[in-house]
């Protein structure tokens, strides 16, 4: 007998990141697609690991995460944001920003529902609201400054928008969050009960100066907001799968039922180890925009020549590129060409929209050895 299934996500296949992942290693090419360090982590923070598998901490932990990584949370977000996080009431830890955003989504979107997201959205967001029978609402953002159009925002408010999704820094398209946004937020929400979900997976990478604006820093928004961030992008260990949602005592309450049926629990020796680290090395997260904007500064230069057209990112580890004067190609055919041909793998951007704009926009993400990026602007320029 055949058996019947009748998919919830019919119009979802395998994630592009994968894709572009694969097509990168069966051809041998420089993988600037997935977004991922080509490098490891502090070496303190793998030693802890290790001692701490060694030494037994080996069994599930307690639901909203180990306490001491939870305080570390709270002494970070305190000294960042000015924000007060109750380790015991606001912080859940999870095995990734995904399932933050997953479990966030599942507790508070009911059927029928609408939730705002915008376009280019990471590609998480509207199977989680799908899976909730909820619907997404798409607003665009558009090249080439991918600002928010607020007045849209305000007019796709209906007695259904039970939740907005913001990506602040935002991927793919680099950019980050003025000052304005934020009251354009703020004065469309006041006197609603809408929620956000606020990803802040990339807060530490932000560029020239700016300052990274978390909705934690906003009372007023905090107040509605489940905030979600990944040590993983933090700490250059994106396959430790581990993450964290700050919220208020309701939704947090309501968030932790959802993740104990998903996960559970997160990984017991890596919340230790994080913790460790978070404690011993405060300074590692003021040093990051350093860091990662070399890298950008290094691969922008680098591909000046070329006849890529690149505007520099101002947060997050990717890179948009405009290849406009080398193909006609949509996106997806051209990183194809890219990853076959020149031995360079980047992410297609209209994948993220629910209607493409007609642009010739690709991802490069600029995580990687500055001897990769180096050998990957070669090629780029080559062509
Ligand atoms: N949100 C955004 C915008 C991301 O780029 C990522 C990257 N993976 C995530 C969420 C998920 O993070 P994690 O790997 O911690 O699940
Ligand atoms: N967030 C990463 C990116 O944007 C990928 C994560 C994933 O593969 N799910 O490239």
């Amino acid at each position: 007998m055949n058996i019947r299934l009748r998919s919830k996500l019919p119009h979802v296949g395998t994630t592009i990141f994968t894709v572009m992942s694969r097509m990168a290693s069966e051809h041998n090419a420089i993988n600037l697609s997935q977004g991922y360090p080509d490098f490891d982590g502090p070496a303190p923070l793998k030693e802890a690991l290790c001692r701490y598998i060694n030494d037994g901490y080996n069994q599930y932990s307690p639901l909203a995460g180990i306490l001491k990584l939870r305080e570390q949370v709270a002494v970070k977000v305190k000294a960042f944001y000015n924000h007060n996080a109750c380790p015991e009431e606001n912080i859940t830890v999870v095995p990734g920003a995904t399932e933050a955003i997953f479990c966030a989504i599942q507790a508070s979107v009911h059927p029928g529902d609408e939730v705002i997201v915008f376009d280019p959205a990471y590609d998480s967001y509207e199977p989680s609201i799908q899976l909730c029978g909820a619907k997404a609402i798409h607003i665009p953002l558009l090249p080439p400054d991918f600002k928010t159009d607020w007045q849209r925002v305000s007019d796709s408010i209906t007695a259904k928008t039970r939740m907005i999704i913001i990506n602040n820094p935002h991927n793919p398209t680099g950019t980050v969050w003025s000052e304005d946004d934020i009251k354009q937020l703020s004065r469309i929400i006041e006197n609603t009960d809408i929620l956000l979900l606020s990803d802040e997976v990339y807060e530490h990478l932000v560029y020239d100066n700016r300052p990274h604006l978390s909705i934690l820093s906003f009372p007023e928004l905090a107040k509605r907001a489940f905030v979600v961030s990944s040590f993983g992008k933090t700490y250059h260990v994106t396959g430790w799968k581990t993450g964290y949602c700050i919220a208020p005592q309701p939704l947090t309450s309501e968030f932790r039922k959802a993740h104990q049926f998903v996960s559970f629990v997160g990984v017991t020796p890596v919340q230790h180890a994080l913790a460790d680290f978070m404690e011993q090395y405060p300074e590692h997260c003021l040093e990051l925009p350093h860091f990662y904007q070399e890298k950008r500064d290094l691969f922008v230069s680098k591909i000046a020549s070329s006849k890529f057209r690149v505007s520099a990112s101002s947060g997050t580890y990717f890179q948009l590129a405009d290849y406009r004067e080398i193909s006609d190609l949509p996106d997806t055919a051209f990183v194809e060409y890219l990853t076959r041909t020149v031995g360079v793998a980047a992410i297609p951007i209209s994948v993220f929209y629910e209607t493409p704009p007609d642009s010739h926009l690709i991802r490069f993400c600029f995580c990687k050895e500055n001897s990769t990026l180096m050998k990957a602007a070669e090629k780029l320029c080559a062509i």
